[in-house]
Parts: C-alpha cells; structure tokens; sequence
C-alpha cells in the first residue's frame, strides 16, 4: 500500500471480536487513519461486554434482566464513526486466502485483527462442561446468577445448620473475587427472607493460589478471602464432576449445590484450529509486532496471543490490561503497513493489579505500593468506573 492510500480501492482491515482488544484496535485505527481505513467490526453480540465486572453476580442477580451496566451497544461506541458493524459468529478464518466465514457467508480483508478472546477449558475433566457454571460470558454469568436465586430461595426450607453450598474451581484472580463475592452478598435481601448465607469453599487445584500475582497481594487477598468466610481448599485438581458432587485427585468428594469453573482459559475454536504454530491453549505465538508469523498485515490480539517480552523473557498475562496496551501497538502497526512506514515492536509495562474481594474489600499491586481492603475497593471502582466512561462516550481507554 502507498503513502496515500485510496480508501476506495482498499479492501477493508476486518477486526474480529469487539471486546477489549478489538474495540480498541478499531477506536486507534479509525482515528489515526482519520476514518480513510475502511473497518468492519465483526462480534456476535452487539455490545461490548464488560467482561472484567462479570464476578459481580449478585448485581446480575438483582437486575431483574436489565443487563446495560455489563454490556455497551456496538451501535452507540461508533455511532460517529464510519466503523461498519457486523453481529455475526465467526466460523473459521483463512489467513491465507485472506477470507472469514461467518455464520451468514464469507467477507474479505485486506488487512486482519484477530480478537476473539478466550474460551473455558475443561482440560477433559469428565463432567466439567456440563455440571459447572462459568462467569467467562454475559449469558453465562446470568445463568450462574439465576441459579444462585433459585438456590437461595430454595435455602429458606433447610433445616438444621444446613447451607446451600457454592465451589468455586480455580484459585486464580476470577476464582478469588467470584467466590468473595458470593460469599459477602446479604441473598436474602436479594431474594428472600429467611434466604441461608452460602457456603462458599474455593478449590485452587494444583497451582499456587494467585500464581503470578505479587506476594505482598496474594497475603492480603487471602486473608480477606478467609475473613468473607470462604474456605480455600488447596493442592487437588478436579477429577470428575457429577451434578451435585465432584471428585478430587486424592480421592475425596465434595458436594454442591453449585459449582463454577474459573479454572483457566483457552484459544477459541477459530483460532485454536489455524494451521500456525501455538502456545498453550492454543493461543497464537506473535512477532514482536504483534502480526501473525509468516502473515505481514495479519495481526491478533489480547487472549487469543501468547507473547514473550523479549526484555523480561516472561509471559505478558491474558488481562484486559494487556489487551488494551497490545491494542494501541496493533493499530499503530495496521496503520503504518496501510501507509507503508516502520511498525514499532510491543513491548509490556503492567501498570498494577487490582482485586476485589468481597464487598467493600480489595487488595491491589501498583509499583511499590501495596493497597487493602476498603481503599483498594475504591481504587478497582475507580478503574472500572474510568473504562465504563470511556466506552460509553467512544473514546480509547488509557485506564484498567
Ligand atoms: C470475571 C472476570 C474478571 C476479570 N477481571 C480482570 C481485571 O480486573 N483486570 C484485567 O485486566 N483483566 C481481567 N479479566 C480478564 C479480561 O476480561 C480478559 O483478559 C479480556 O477480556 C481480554 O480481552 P479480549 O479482547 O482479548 O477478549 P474479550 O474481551 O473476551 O473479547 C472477545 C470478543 O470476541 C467475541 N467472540 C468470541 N468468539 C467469537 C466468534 N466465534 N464469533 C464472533 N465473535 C466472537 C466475543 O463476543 C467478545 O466480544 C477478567 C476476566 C473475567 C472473566
């Protein structure tokens, strides 16, 4: 492509998935091309999910199905902009042939960014797909929430010291906040009266609790997860699940009224069946400059991508936050191959983690300083508040 590309001779750059890597790519590109790139934004849902808030169960529980705070409308973000939206299903994706096959027929590209996120895996556990809840989508957690009503309604007829008891699988950071979450809800208010406090227990499996995150705040969040009451089951990996009870590696069985998988993420099909090489899970191995070995002008980012930073020769982690920074570079790229000038390599900053665990409690990570507790609840708010803002009035997020 030349220095002053015709926008009517170009085949467009096609973005696919509008979650946090997408919407972003499409947000930079439209405005460093200054709308000349012609872009089409395919998800299959019409709103941007909020994915990052999808632990907050007990808001969908109440929301009586009005789901807004969790989910943007395409339409609205890009209402100004001549950024075309396609709410379609992603099939498969020939990178080659330069063509995707969607559920209503096939589109061409002239130049790609792959961002379709990630998807639960079950690593073969027999039963997981099919007896355990997940917060990973919109529809999902809505499933979860109303589960979670009936259950506590239920509740009220129990006798004895009986609970109603939640698992929660995965001692990661969705595993942490979801389980403090449920734990510190006041169901009865929610529900009914008379509705019995779950019991909430937290299976890590065999990794670390937190593994990757600072040590300083996996103390605090797992003293603020044992203060919200739940009980953290360290070392076994789920064998099998059943659909009340679940089986772990050293033999023993732990019943439930309802389980959550929060026990890891992978490639989803489209990507994870591409014939390029892959990391784990599936996920696609980039150049520094974030295109897809072997594809110029082909790019992925967010979950779907393993990176290495060349510098720290560690893993960039599958975050919101790293999807945003890898999105900057993406559409800086995209449009330095459209204007056919030097792409910048990515390289990865982590500006801080921040959890919440349990209502009105956090533990968060910035630099030196270590926040827990209420002012890191605060400060999660505050990050999700400035990312909410930003979306909604169609503007790129420098926050999360
Ligand atoms: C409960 C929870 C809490 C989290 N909290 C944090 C946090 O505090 N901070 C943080 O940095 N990260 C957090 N994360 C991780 C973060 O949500 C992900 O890393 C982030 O969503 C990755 O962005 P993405 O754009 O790659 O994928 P996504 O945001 O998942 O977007 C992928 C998009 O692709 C679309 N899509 C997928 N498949 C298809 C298909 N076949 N056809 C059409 N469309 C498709 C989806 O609809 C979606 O819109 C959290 C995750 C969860 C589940």
């Amino acid at each position: 492509m030349g220095a002053d590309p015709s926008p009517a001779s170009a085949r467009p750059l096609v973005i696919l998935g509008a979650g946090y890597a997408g919407l972003t790519v499409a947000q930079q590109v439209h405005r460093l091309s200054r709308g000349k790139l012609p872009i089409v934004l395919v998800d299959r849902s019409p709103a941007h999910i909020l994915r990052t808030q999808l632990y907050e169960i007990d808001r969908i529980a109440a929301s009586g199905g009005d789901l807004r705070r969790w989910a943007v409308p395409l339409a609205s973000v890009f209402e100004k902009t001549n950024v075309q939206i396609r709410t379609d299903r992603v099939e498969h994706v020939d990178l080659a042939g330069h063509t995707v096959q969607l559920d209503s027929g096939t589109i061409e590209f002239g130049a790609l960014a792959l961002c379709l996120g990630s998807a639960a895996a079950y690593y073969g556990v027999p039963g997981a797909a099919e007896h355990t809840h997940s917060v990973y989508r919109l529809s999902a957690a809505q499933r979860l929430a109303t589960a979670i009503r009936a259950m506590e309604i239920a509740s009220i007829a129990l006798t004895g010291e009986r609970r109603p008891r939640v698992l929660v699988i995965g001692g990661g950071s969705t595993g942490t906040e979801l389980a403090a979450e449920v734990s510190t809800t006041d169901w009865a208010a929610i529900t009914k009266p008379g509705a019995r406090r779950p019991d909430v227990m937290l299976l890590t499996g065999s990794l670390p609790f937190l593994a990757g995150f600072p040590p300083q705040l996996i103390e605090h969040a797992r003293e603020l997860l044992v203060r919200a009451g739940v009980s953290i089951i360290y070392g076994w990996n789920v064998t099998r699940v059943e659909p009340d009870r679940l089986h772990l590696e050293d033999g023993s069985v732990l019943r439930f009224d309802i389980a959550v998988w929060c026990a890891g993420l992978q490639a989803p099909p489209p990507v994870a069946e591409l014939p390029i090489r892959h990391g784990r899970g599936g996920r696609i191995t980039v150049e520094p400059t974030l295109e897809i070995p072997g594809h110029p002008g082909l790019f992925a980012v967010g979950d779907v991508i393993e990176f290495q930073d060349p510098k720290t020769g560690r893993v960039v982690p599958s975050t919101a936050q790293a999807a945003l920074a890898e999105a900057r570079v993406a559409a800086a790229n995209i449009v330095a191959r459209w204007k056919d000038t030097e792409l910048q390599p990515f390289t990865y900053r982590e500006r801080g983690v921040a959890l919440s665990v349990g209502h009105g409690a956090g533990a968060a990570a910035l630099d030196r300083l270590t926040l827990w507790g209420s002012p890191a609840a605060l400060f999660k708010r505050l990050i999700q508040r400035d990312y909410s803002h930003a979306v909604e009035q169609g503007e790129s997020s420098r926050v999360l």
